[in-house]
């Protein structure tokens, strides 16, 4: 069948030419700029190893941002990463871009520019580790996650708070001033939230004491550090880091904070051009107006929040972003299996309808972006199985009828039927 002039896709992943900014013809198909830097990035891998990734974090206490890196180039960046979530990716950009400014900042004068902390609010599985893993990779500074639920108040069983950093030292080999300019990622920051504010917490952790114990450090202190983790004990030598310049970046999925923001939002609007304002307002996603004041209704104390100025949201993924994040960014699900495919010399593809039906299920099923990777290892796990004994086969297609038949014979499947 000939296409017409607008139907053109790209042949690799199989963009429509209105998705794609550039398409590039060729004698027999067509190529988008997402598939070029990802052809650039597969040569440079083959080519030069992965000399690139393994370079060391800079280990002097001089960090110099590329000078090219304005807030604009680096949310380009984040774009070849994590599809969607502009708004947070702008946000991050900004408060990042300040953040390394202000370490270079001399200090001559009165004016102190303040750290730029950074909170996500978003559903799990929305893109909130990826920014961040994504941010310190494009900075090449040391960068760790650590889980706000397994800290508690001195005293309690659990770590304690000061062991955030130790993460932060391991893997940048107990280089202190690489240490100190790196980033950190706190997750499930919402599940320290003050209980009698909080009707979802699971987990006893003593909330507040955690929340009062990480005060110091986010603002920016000397740190006594155990270096292996965990509880301090005496004889333990400890490390000091000062948190001046690291970055922390906290995340949690507030579960129920569309609540108090409602709340807000309602008594905010009354009066005077309340109908006109109402009118504009999304109610389904609320959570895009979530402020300092829901979150210190939801339980965050108001240091904590203070201290974290730079707050943003993370959309709800919807089917499109779902399937986007299938095929577009730069390391997509169905490229690694592409490429697994490729290594076995097997040619794989993905019908368009194939697509869809998976990142409707990964909808239907609520996991977030998590659910797609489930999903097509339930979809592709017997292919993986059975094809590379079969040297014959030189190419496979991944249809609409296969995914469902796999899906549909999955525990997930049974789930529906039952
Ligand atoms: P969370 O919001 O719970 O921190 P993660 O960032 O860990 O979620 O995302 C879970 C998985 O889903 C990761 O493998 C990530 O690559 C993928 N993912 C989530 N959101 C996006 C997105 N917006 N764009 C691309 N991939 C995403």
């Amino acid at each position: 069948m000939r296409r017409s002039k607008q139907n053109y896709r790209c042949s690799f992943c199989g963009k429509d030419k209105s998705e794609a900014l550039i398409l590039i013809a060729g004698v027999e198909g067509h190529i988008c700029e997402v598939c070029v830097e990802q052809a650039v990035d597969i040569i440079e891998e083959e080519l030069y190893g992965n000399k690139k990734q393994q370079a060391p974090p800079p280990p002097s206490s001089e960090f110099n941002l590329p000078d090219n890196l304005t807030p604009m180039a680096i949310k380009k960046h984040l774009d070849l990463y994590v599809i969607g979530q502009d708004e947070a990716k702008k946000t991050l950009s900004v408060a990042v871009y300040n953040h390394y400014k202000r370490l270079r900042q001399a200090n001559q004068d009165d004016v102190e520019i303040e750290k730029s902390n950074v909170l996500f609010v978003g559903e799990t599985g929305t893109g909130k580790t990826l920014l961040a893993k994504t941010i310190a990779k494009l900075l090449n500074v040391p960068f760790a996650i650590v889980d706000a639920t397994v800290f508690t108040e001195a005293g309690y069983v659990g770590e304690d708070v000061e062991s955030i950093l130790s993460r932060l030292l391991q893997v940048c080999d107990f280089n202190v001033a690489a240490a100190e300019r790196g980033i950190v990622y706190i997750d499930e920051i919402d599940k320290i939230a003050r209980k009698s504010d909080n009707p979802s917490i699971t987990r006893d952790v003593s909330g507040e004491g955690v929340q009062q114990g990480m005060l110091k450090m986010l603002e920016g202190t000397d740190v006594n550090v155990p270096p292996q983790g965990g509880r301090k004990h005496p004889e333990q030598k400890l490390v000091k880091v000062n948190t001046q310049n690291i970055l922390f970046i906290c995340g949690g999925a507030f579960d129920g904070i569309e609540k108090h923001i409602a709340r807000r939002m309602n008594t905010h609007v009354i009066g005077y051009k309340a109908d006109e304002v109402n009118s504009l307002i999304d109610r389904d996603n609320l959570i895009r107006y979530v402020n300092h004041m829901d979150l210190k209704r939801f339980g965050l104390i108001p240091e904590l929040v203070g201290r974290l100025p730079v707050a943003t949201y993370l959309e709800p993924l919807d089917l499109d972003t779902l399937r986007r994040i299938l095929t577009e960014p730069r390391n997509a699900l169905l490229k690694q299996y592409t490429k697994l495919f490729a290594l076995e010399g097997i040619r794989l593809s993905f019908s368009p309808e194939a697509i869809y039906f998976i990142a409707q299920k990964a909808l239907d099923l609520r996991l977030g972006a998590r659910g797609l990777r489930s999903i097509c290892e339930i979809v592709m796990k017997d292919a993986m199985f059975e094809l590379p004994s079969q040297k014959d086969i030189r190419e496979f297609k991944v249809t609409e009828a296969y995914v469902i038949e796999k899906f549909e014979r999955s525990k997930f499947g049974l789930l529906k039927a039952a």
